[in-house]
């Protein structure tokens, strides 16, 4: 087991017994911080190798298979046919299937064609031909038997790519703007920042027992497409005026069941000391975070609780070999809407060619065919944004249209209604065990709806769907967060449906959305409903007001 580090500053006074290690708690105080103190997370991969593929499903261990087996990407998935009014009342072994979901982990969105075609080639061998781009770049499979994981896996790791704390208490994918390197505008490409944080960190089990899950955005982008406001710890590229281009430090952003926006901690970063920090705030996050109770144990209620003048004094005399100078704060972002879709020409005159599938659904056939076409009409780099979309760099000027034809026969769109582009949606009732409705499908019936209904209307607008509270799709951050729940029918039965945040919005003004006691709206009603709404807005919206306004 890890142990804290050694504290060398007066420790804080408040508050008190909420399990930190750093404060003397070091016995376990929930069933949770048992599990990762009887064996490490990371030490179940020998048994994923060369136990379970032999005993099967039915003999893995009951604390590996709901805990340590996420420190490899795997979930259980739920078991097909169980309604989402069952979720909160079944025990665990009767809402899972015998099947995983495994995510693979994309640091920096980053995928090269190879890449590309391995994952899809293990998507239709192994996981019945469905792939998810996430809103966290990362790529998720379904129906993965525990029998042919050790190929998966070799398959992955023969690529480059690797499923190591894609899930579970640790540091997950670090998000990076899929334009680094190749955007004119970009402050500061942090391609190798988050290539030196990943060799160091990823796997070590100095912070492979955190609190929670510790999310991570290190990037330059213009558009602020890493949305670091609402990440655990996020470096936003910044121009100092006497040290030059680095990065500025944002922590104690997320979401989920209590949102709260990060903080600068006014301090700048150089380039050469991101992996260096990146550790000393992970360190302090295991060390003072939360272990008490689950729902308090992300960072981002210990930097409410203590303040970011008491997050940054202890990282300088506790775990950093030199103090950070002051720095400035980000410049507004490019434009709002940070996700990268259309046509954008690259500074060395190629282009970059984003495009939508449905609310991040896909399947491993048209990955394949994503990555033919990356070498066909381009040099084999695929990237992953952070809004559930794909990009292909490096595009030769005079096929960009043949590509975007090629494309749009795939169903991916280089040219997307607002509606396609801004929607997005968790996985939902029909592979997640905590879900309580269906949103792949609904997101898809909603494009094609409102596409179908409102032709005319092209005000960016972003529609969240989410499949419970956990907000893994960011509700309370889009114009119109949909966020599942049981909600009553005409004749007053709960059926599946969702309460509805309004306004929502990161960027020059960033608010959570606002969530209104009377604003549910059953599943079945919910096209109506949006459709409704944005009909509302573009009658009575005043001369430059937008949705969220
Ligand atoms: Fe599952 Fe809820 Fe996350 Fe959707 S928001 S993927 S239903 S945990």
């Amino acid at each position: 087991m890890t142990t804290p580090a050694r504290s060398r500053s007066a420790r804080p006074s408040r508050p008190k017994g909420q399990g930190q290690w750093a404060l003397g708690h070091l016995e376990p105080l929930n069933p949770n911080e048992r599990m990762k103190k009887d064996q490490d997370g990371l030490a179940v991969r020998d048994r994923i190798l060369n136990r379970y593929p032999y005993t099967g499903f039915a003999g893995i261990d009951p604390q590996d298979l709901r805990g340590r087996f996420r420190w490899w990407g795997l979930y259980t998935q739920r078991r097909e046919g169980i309604d989402g009014g069952k979720t909160a009342v079944l025990e665990p072994e009767e809402l899972e299937a015998p099947f995983f979901m495994q995510r693979i982990r994309l640091d920096g969105g980053q995928l090269t064609s190879d890449q590309l075609r391995v994952v899809a080639g293990i998507s239709t061998r192994y996981g019945r031909d469905v792939a998810d781009v996430t809103d966290r770049q990362n790529i998720q499979l379904h129906w993965i038997r525990i029998e042919d994981v050790p190929a998966i896996w070799a398959a992955l790791e023969g690529a480059g790519l690797t499923t190591a704390e894609a899930c579970g208490d640790t540091p997950r994918v670090i998000l990076g703007c899929p334009l680094a390197g190749v955007d004119g505008d970009e402050v500061i490409d942090a391609t190798p920042a988050i290539e030196e944080t990943v060799r160091r960190y990823v796997g070590d089990e100095s912070l492979s027992n955190l609190p929670r899950k510790f999310k991570s955005a290190i990037s330059g982008c213009a558009d602020h497409c890493t949305l670091h406001e609402i990440n655990d710890i996020a470096f936003v590229g910044v121009v100092h005026p006497e040290f030059g281009p680095g990065y500025d430090l944002w922590v104690g952003g997320g979401l989920s069941t209590n949102p709260k926006l990060g903080v600068r901690l006014g301090t700048f970063v150089p380039p050469d000391r991101v992996a260096e920090v990146w550790h000393a705030v992970a360190s302090l996050f295991r060390d003072y975070g939360y272990r008490r109770m689950r729902t308090r144990a992300r960072l981002k209620f210990l930097v409410a609780d203590m303040g970011p003048e008491w997050v940054r004094a202890t990282l300088e005399k506790e775990y950093l070999a030199t103090a950070l100078p002051d720095g400035p704060p980000p410049a507004p972002p490019r434009n709002e809407g940070r996700d990268h879709i259309g046509v954008h020409q690259q500074r060395d005159g190629r282009f970059a060619v984003g495009f939508a599938p449905r609310a991040g659904r896909l399947s491993g056939t048209t990955l394949a065919a994503v990555a033919d076409l990356s070498d066909r009409f381009a040099a084999g780099r695929i990237r992953a944004t952070t809004t559930q979309k794909l990009v292909i760099l490096d595009v030769d000027p005079a096929r960009v249209d043949e590509l975007e034809a090629e494309l749009t026969a795939l169903d991916l769109v280089v040219r997307p209604s607002v509606f396609r582009r801004g929607t997005m949606a968790c996985t939902g009732i029909q592979f997640c065990k905590l879900a309580i409705v269906e949103t792949k499908g609904k997101a898809g019936s909603l494009i094609d709806e409102l596409e179908r209904r409102l032709p005319d209307f092209d005000e960016p607008i972003g529609i969240h769907v989410n499949g419970c509270p956990n907000a893994c799709a960011r509700f309370q951050v889009a114009d119109i967060g949909l966020k599942g729940s049981l909600v009553p029918d005409a004749s007053g039965e709960l059926v599946e449906g969702f309460q509805v945040h309004l306004g929502g919005h990161l960027g020059t003004r960033s608010r959570l959305g606002r969530k209104s006691r009377g604003l549910k709206v059953t599943s079945v009603g919910v096209v109506d409903y949006v459709d409704g709404l944005l009909r509302a807005y573009s009658a009575d919206r005043g001369a430059g007001e937008s949705f969220a306004d």
